[in-house]
């Protein structure tokens, strides 16, 4: 057990299906502790180099296009980051959040009962949510300067 960090991105899908109350409710109930939270106004600059290691994959300029709201109208390609912080908060975390197909995911998680397929096979799956440490630690860097996250 350790005290971890990690960071979740309430993306496009879920801000213009306005369901960014019901994801903090599940975050805050799953026992976790929000330590920062901002909006952004996501860059393809920010955007590639989230997305960094999925670079080689087929869908990679989708991906950059659908963070950045493209694909939903979002005004200033607006979406919410946050820092939630606990016990094994990384796999905690990703434990609410389910599986990355919203297909896959158990209907108790975020995406099992609130991600769908886009009719172009992209998955709008609500949250993006840190995979492990390593990557914790570079996307609480990346989205983040220090003195916006209050410990
Ligand atoms: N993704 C997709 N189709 C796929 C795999 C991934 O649309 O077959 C998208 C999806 O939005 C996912 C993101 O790419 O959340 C990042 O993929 P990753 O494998 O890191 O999944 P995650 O960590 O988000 O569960
Ligand atoms: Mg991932």
């Amino acid at each position: 057990m350790s005290i971890e960090k990690t960071l979740i991105l309430i993306k496009p899908d879920a801000i213009f299906r306005k369901l960014t109350g019901l994801v903090l409710y599940r975050l805050d109930n799953a026992g976790f502790e929000m330590i920062a939270a901002k909006t952004v106004s996501v860059t393809e600059e920010l955007a590639r180099k989230h997305y960094e290691a999925l670079k080689d994959k087929p869908f990679f300029e989708e991906l950059v296009k659908f963070i950045m709201g493209k694909f939903h109208n979002i005004p200033r390609n607006r979406i919410l980051a946050l820092i939630y912080k606990g016990e094994n908060a990384i796999q905690g975390v990703r434990e609410i959040v389910g599986a990355t197909n919203p297909e896959d995911a158990m209907p108790h998680t975020i995406r099992g009962s609130l991600g769908k397929i886009s009719t172009k096979g992209l998955f709008e799956n609500v949250v993006h949510a840190s995979g492990n440490r390593e990557d914790a630690e570079r996307e609480i860097k990346l989205w983040f300067n220090p003195e916006e996250i209050i410990e």
